[in-house]
């Protein structure tokens, strides 16, 4: 396994549809496993392929609960969403800011596994925010593209002061 290189706001490769993934290879094997360690090391409970420059649907989750659960969506898509939920969101591709975001309460995402095996997950709170966060990735958006322009900009500065601080990006 490796860690690799994070990709930051403004990137493009964060801007684009992530393509389906067909190949479940090894080559993709070893994707997830990456993706898995780079997460870990970052101290982050989701990452989805562009932010590490890959532009493929897929995204590991590990919510830090006890006991550990993490798991893999590839192709996934939310087939149902009730309610309005404000939660605080974070993300390392916009390091150092956060805001509170409006989500839905609850989603119903189906997705297949790291083989390829569809199966089904929800729930509410962070399974809930944390899921529609990733799938958002996928689609090209970030949790910034939900806040009103001026809280964005400062959300955007915010986070490029702490990249030049820590010499990220
Ligand atoms: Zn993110």
């Amino acid at each position: 396994m490796a860690e690799r290189a994070m990709v930051y706001e403004p990137d493009s490769i964060l801007r684009k549809k992530a393509d389906p993934v067909s190949d479940f290879g090894d080559e993709f094997q070893q994707l997830v496993d990456d993706m898995f360690e780079t997460m870990y090391a970052n101290k982050g409970c989701g990452l989805a392929a562009p932010q590490i420059g890959i532009g493929l649907q897929v995204s590991v989750i590990d919510l830090g609960e006890e006991p550990a659960n993490p798991f893999v969506i590839v192709n996934p898509e939310i087939i149902e969403r009730t309610g309005i939920h404000n939660m605080e969101a974070g993300c390392l591709s916009v390091p150092g800011a956060f805001a509170a975001v409006e989500r839905s309460a609850t989603v119903r995402v189906k997705a297949q596994d790291r083989f390829g095996k569809p199966f089904e997950i929800g729930g509410d709170g962070l399974l809930a925010e944390c899921l529609q966060h990733e799938i958002d990735h996928l689609n090209g958006v970030l949790f910034i593209d939900h806040l009103q322009p001026v809280k964005k900009q400062m959300v955007q500065n915010k986070s490029r002061k702490f990249r030049r601080k820590n010499k990220l990006g």
